[in-house]
C-alpha cells in the first residue's frame, strides 16, 4: 500500500499547498476508461488524465510500441543523432498538419512546446533584421502552459501573474472572443483585437491562441469566423500566428485540430498531450518553411533550444503507434456519439438553479456554475458515484477517452448532474 502520510508530507501535487493538502487517491493500474484504485474501487475516467488518454489506459497497440522501442533503446541524446521513431512521427505530423506547416521541432512538454514557438517567432523577426518585434499578443482566459514565457501569454488572472509582476514578461492582452462557437462573429468582436495589432503590431512578434477551444482558462467555445479575421489581421499586420492545439489537437473538438473548424493555418502549431495518446510526456512545435528558413538565414543561423531528451525514442514510438491507431479507427464517429451523449446527459443540468451554461464540442462537456466548487467534498461525490472527474474553480467538465461506451458515459453525465446539483443546493 502506498503510505499515503509520506505523499501528503513530502510531495506535491498539481496546484497544492503542502500545509493542507487535498487528500489524494492511490491507483493502482488502469485499463481502459477505467482506474482501478488501491483499494479495489474502480472510477470511470472522465478526465483523459488531462486530455492525453484518448484512447484509453493499457492499450495493447500502445504498450506493443512502447515494449519494442524499449528492446531496441529507450533513449539517444538528438545531438548529433537521429532514429527511426522521430522520423516516422515527424512523417505523420507532417502529413497530416496543413502543408505549409512542415518543420518539427520535438520537446519534452506542452509548456516547452511553447516556449519553442515563442522563440522561434522572436528568432525569426531578429533574423529579419525586426530585433524589436519581440512581444506576443494573446487573448484572455487562455492557458499556455506553466513556464514563464507560457504563462505569460496565459490569462492574467487566473494564471495569477500579479504574483510573479517584474520576474515575467508583460504581454498584450486582447479580450477572450465573445462571439460563441456555433454563432456569428461581428466586426465589434475583432474591433478591439484589430485595435491592439494596429498599435502594436511594430512590436509583436505573434498571437498566440489556443484556436475555438480555451482549454484550462475557461473551458470557452468560440466562433471559428473569429480565427478567420485573425489569421488576416496578422498577415495585413506582418505578425506571425501561433496555434496551441495541445489539448484540442488529435480529434478532441471533432476534427483532428480544432483549426480545421476555421480552415485557417498558423505560422507555427503546437501539440502535446494527446500526442503519445496519454502514455509519455511529448510535445512538437510545428513550423513553416519560411519561419524555418529565416531563423536558419539571420544570426547566429540557428534555432537556439535543445532539450536534453529531444525526441526521447521510446516517446516518438509510442506516439507514432497512437497517432497510427487514431487513423486506423473511425474516431469521428466516436466523437460524434461522445457528443451526443454528452449533450444528453449534460443539458438537463442547465435546468438548476447555479448552472450558468452548459456546452458541448466535440468530447468535451461543461457544466459552468455561478460559484466556485468546493473541491475537497465534490472529489469524494464523484469517487463515491464511481467515476473520475474534476473541476475547476465554477467549471465541471468531461472529456472522456474517444473508447468510452454508451454505458459508462451514461454513468459518468448522471454522476456530474447529480453532484452539481447537491453542489448547487449548498449554495
Ligand atoms: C496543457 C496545456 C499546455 C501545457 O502543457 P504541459 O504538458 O502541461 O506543459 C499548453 N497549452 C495548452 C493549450 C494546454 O492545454
Amino acid at each position: 500500500m502506498i503510505d499515503l502520510d509520506f505523499d501528503r508530507r513530502h510531495i506535491w501535487h498539481p496546484y497544492t499547498s503542502m500545509k493542507n493538502p487535498l487528500p489524494v487517491f492511490p491507483v493502482a493500474g488502469a485499463s481502459g476508461v477505467r482506474l482501478r484504485l488501491e483499494d479495489g474501487r474502480e472510477l470511470v475516467d472522465g478526465m483523459s488524465s488531462w486530455w492525453a488518454a484518448i484512447h484509453g489506459y493499457n492499450h495493447p497497440v500502445l504498450n506493443r510500441a512502447a515494449r519494442q522501442q524499449l528492446e531496441r533503446m529507450s533513449h539517444v541524446m538528438f545531438g548529433g543523432l537521429t532514429h527511426e521513431p522521430a522520423v516516422r512521427l515527424a512523417g505523420q505530423l507532417v502529413a497530416m498538419t496543413p502543408d505549409s506547416l512542415d518543420r518539427v521541432f520535438f520537446s519534452d512538454s506542452g509548456s516547452v512546446a511553447v516556449e519553442i514557438a515563442i522563440k522561434m517567432a522572436v528568432q525569426y523577426w531578429g533574423s529579419l533584421c525586426r530585433p524589436e518585434k519581440k512581444r506576443m499578443l494573446a487573448i484572455r482566459c487562455g492557458y499556455h502552459g506553466d513556464t514563464f514565457g507560457a504563462m505569460s501569454v496565459s490569462d492574467p488572472m487566473t494564471g495569477m501573474h500579479s504574483l510573479f509582476r517584474g520576474a515575467i514578461q508583460e504581454q498584450l492582452f486582447a479580450p477572450s472572443p465573445e462571439c460563441r462557437y456555433g454563432e456569428p462573429c461581428t466586426e465589434g468582436d475583432i474591433a478591439p483585437l484589430a485595435r491592439l495589432l494596429e498599435l502594436h503590431h511594430h512590436e509583436l512578434a505573434a498571437v498566440i491562441v489556443e484556436p475555438v477551444v480555451q482549454g484550462a482558462g475557461g473551458m470557452r467555445f468560440y466562433s471559428p469566423y473569429w480565427l478567420v479575421r485573425l489569421r488576416e489581421l496578422c498577415t495585413a499586420f506582418g505578425v506571425l500566428l501561433v496555434f496551441d492545439e495541445i489539448a484540442t489537437g488529435f480529434g478532441r473538438t471533432g476534427k483532428m485540430f480544432a483549426m480545421e473548424h476555421a480552415a485557417v493555418v498558423p505560422d507555427i502549431l503546437t501539440v502535446g498531450k494527446s500526442l503519445t495518446g496519454g502514455y509519455m510526456s511529448l510535445a512538437a512545435t510545428l513550423a513553416s518553411g519560411e519561419v524555418a528558413e529565416a531563423i536558419s538565414s539571420g544570426e547566429p543561423g540557428l534555432f537556439m533550444h535543445g532539450p536534453t531528451f529531444m525526441a526521447n525514442p521510446l516517446a516518438t514510438a509510442v506516439a507514432s503507434a497512437s497517432l497510427g491507431l487514431l487513423q486506423s479507427v473511425d474516431w469521428q464517429a466516436s466523437v460524434r456519439r461522445i457528443e451526443a451523449g454528452l449533450w444528453r446527459g449534460l443539458e438537463p443540468c442547465r435546468q438548476l438553479a447555479g448552472v450558468v451554461d452548459v456546452r458541448v464540442l466535440g468530447a468535451i462537456g461543461v457544466v459552468e456554475l455561478e460559484k466556485a466548487v468546493d473541491m475537497a467534498s465534490i472529489q469524494q461525490e464523484f469517487v463515491r458515484r464511481g467515476v473520475w472527474v474534476r473541476p475547476f474553480g465554477r467549471l465541471v467538465y468531461l472529456m472522456p477517452p474517444f473508447i468510452i461506451d454508451e454505458r459508462d458515459l451514461e454513468l459518468l453525465t448522471a454522476a456530474v448532474a447529480e453532484v452539481v446539483a447537491l453542489e448547487v443546493l449548498k449554495g
